[in-house]
């Protein structure tokens, strides 16, 4: 199921939340995205969790192994982002000085003739 494309009855697009009552801990659900009045639609993202630990042993450790992917993924598209900023900021130098050189060309220009 897309996650992205869960409606709710206003017919928006709904948020995902994460439940931390002692029934439903870590358990993702869709909500509704209205602020004040929502309409109070709620479904589970993800099947609710088994008690038996079990499962929900392997099923935490799939979801702190997903983190992990996604933090990684962040990781390296923050280092990307900054990779990217230190050569604007490069090239913000070499179009200042140019523009200095230029500004100093006019001068000496309009002194010189
Ligand atoms: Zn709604």
């Amino acid at each position: 199921m897309n996650q992205d494309m869960v409606v709710c009855n206003c017919g928006a697009q709904t948020i995902i939340k994460t439940s931390w009552t002692s029934q439903n801990p870590a358990c993702r659900f869709h909500c509704c995205n209205r602020a004040g009045r929502t309409c109070g639609f709620v479904s589970w993202a993800e099947p609710p969790m088994n008690q038996n630990p079990a499962v929900m042993i392997p099923a935490l450790s799939d979801t702190i192994r997903r983190h992990e992917e996604n933090a990684r993924e962040m990781a390296y598209k923050i280092s990307l982002r900054d990779q990217q900023a230190r050569t604007l900021a490069r090239q913000n130098r070499v179009m200042k000085i140019l523009l200095g050189c230029t500004w100093l060309f006019v001068v000496m220009y309009y002194i010189c003739r």
